[in-house]
């Protein structure tokens, strides 16, 4: 079955008293430009829904994939639209939909009718029931059952200015528009935790910067190209993400050579989290969130959250930090981030690392090793903050330098 619209449900923006609009407004936005590779759309508010009107051909798989990226969206239903409004008519007409949509009608079905024209001379159960009634009239030799409490299958029947008919919801990815919720900056490494503490965060309708730090020559070209990969699929959700990339080499050696090597992690992690406050602060950001899960490795310990937090003054949000790892792995298969999350490239943390890094790190002995630095840290930090590369990545097309 061919269809030309859909029915957009949200849950949440629903919720949203005066400022309602707002929040529909950036949705309708975020549909659009996920669209946009996808085809011709007309993108519609009428009464506490949005509607999609395909305006060409288009593929139906990719709209759909598309607008399950969408936050803020609840569900997507295809819909059939009607523009004649007489009652035999449309009986006949949802009469059409079944035999079309289910080649098997061995099922049971309930009616249901919502008469946002008030208008219209009929009242939504008396409706029901005689679209029921004539369903039964066609269908009901070939196995079509009526059952009010738990149908199998729910025809809606939406009668507005035109009427709309479905059956299918296709879950979409809940939360809220990005957009409607501020900027954070996600510390982005190629692993599996940080794109999915960036999904997470911005589900509820933040949009995102990201901050890379690698160890050029230590680590590779391929590896810088993985994080890119891995900013393009979570833009997929959040749209274009600025991904700033740091050289983060003399810093690291600096560290090496004039600090306890088992609190290499440890320092590095402070070093990381000012520069990205730095770029965060510029570039408008009002949070830090990063993929730290308690316990998860010894940089990950209460007291190393403890000691790294201590050097920033933004707020750091860490979606995973109560996550299990096999159920931040679940959520990087869902979206889409786990096959690249895995590919063996080096990353910078990994290769400067300390066979036993301490797990307890007391903040009085860090910032007494930290001392070790004063004099060639702060330029060093200068430095790695001016050599920045931006780099503007977009869920469709190609990456470009800003
Ligand atoms: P991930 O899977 O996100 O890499 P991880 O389990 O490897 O996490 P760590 O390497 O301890 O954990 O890093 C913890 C967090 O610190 C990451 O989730 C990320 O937010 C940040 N981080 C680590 N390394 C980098 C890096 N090279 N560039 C930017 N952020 C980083
Ligand atoms: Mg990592």
């Amino acid at each position: 079955m061919e269809f030309k619209s859909f029915l957009i449900k949200y849950a949440e923006i629903g919720v949203k008293g005066k400022n309602r609009y707002l929040f529909e407004d950036a949705l309708i936005h975020q549909m659009k430009y996920a669209l946009q590779p996808v085809g011709e759309f007309n993108i519609r508010k009428e009464s506490g829904r949005v509607f999609v009107d395909a305006l060409d051909e288009y593929d139906y798989e990719e709209a759909v994939e598309a607008l399950s990226r969408v936050f803020g969206i609840s569900g997507i239903c295809p819909i059939l639209v009607e523009e004649e409004k007489e009652f035999s008519h449309l009986q006949q007409v949802l009469c059409d939909y079944v035999e079309e949509r289910y080649e098997d009608k061995d099922f049971t079905f309930k009616v249901n009718v919502r008469r946002a024209d008030k208008k219209y001379p009929m009242k939504s159960m008396d409706a029901a029931a005689l679209f029921g009634e004539k369903l039964l009239e066609c269908y009901e030799k070939e196995g079509m059952k009526v059952d009010v409490h738990q149908p199998e299958v729910l025809l809606t029947v939406e009668i507005r200015e035109k009427v709309y008919i479905y059956s299918d919801e296709i879950p979409g990815p809940g939360g809220m528009p990005v957009g409607t919720g501020g900027k954070a900056m996600l510390l982005l490494s190629g692993g599996i935790d940080s794109p999915v503490a960036g999904y997470m965060i911005s589900r509820r309708g933040v949009s995102l910067e990201a901050t890379y730090f690698h160890a050029p020559p230590y680590t590779s070209e391929r590896a810088k190209q993985k994080v890119v990969d891995l900013a393009k699929l979570i833009a997929r959700y959040t749209g274009p993400i600025n991904l700033h990339i740091v050289n983060f080499t003399d810093i690291q050696m600096a560290i090496y050579e004039k600090c306890p090597h088992d609190e290499l992690t440890i320092i590095m992690r402070r070093y990381m989290m000012k520069i990205a406050e730095h770029f965060a602060r510029q570039s408008g950001c009002l949070a830090l969130v990063t993929g730290e899960s308690i316990g998860q490795v010894a940089s990950q310990t209460m007291q190393s959250l403890y000691v790294t937090n201590e050097v920033c003054e933004m707020p750091v949000f860490r979606p995973c930090i109560g996550m299990d790892k096999q159920d931040i792995v679940a959520v990087s298969e869902k979206i889409g981030t786990y096959e690249t999350s895995i590919l063996p490239y080096e990353d910078c943390c990994t290769i400067f690392v300390a066979k036993h890094p301490v797990t307890k790190p007391r903040l009085d002995v860090i910032q007494k090793s930290e001392k070790n630095l004063e004099g060639c840290i702060e330029e060093l930090v200068q430095k790695a903050i001016e050599t920045e590369e931006v780099i503007k990545v977009r869920p469709h097309g190609e990456a470009c330098r800003r």
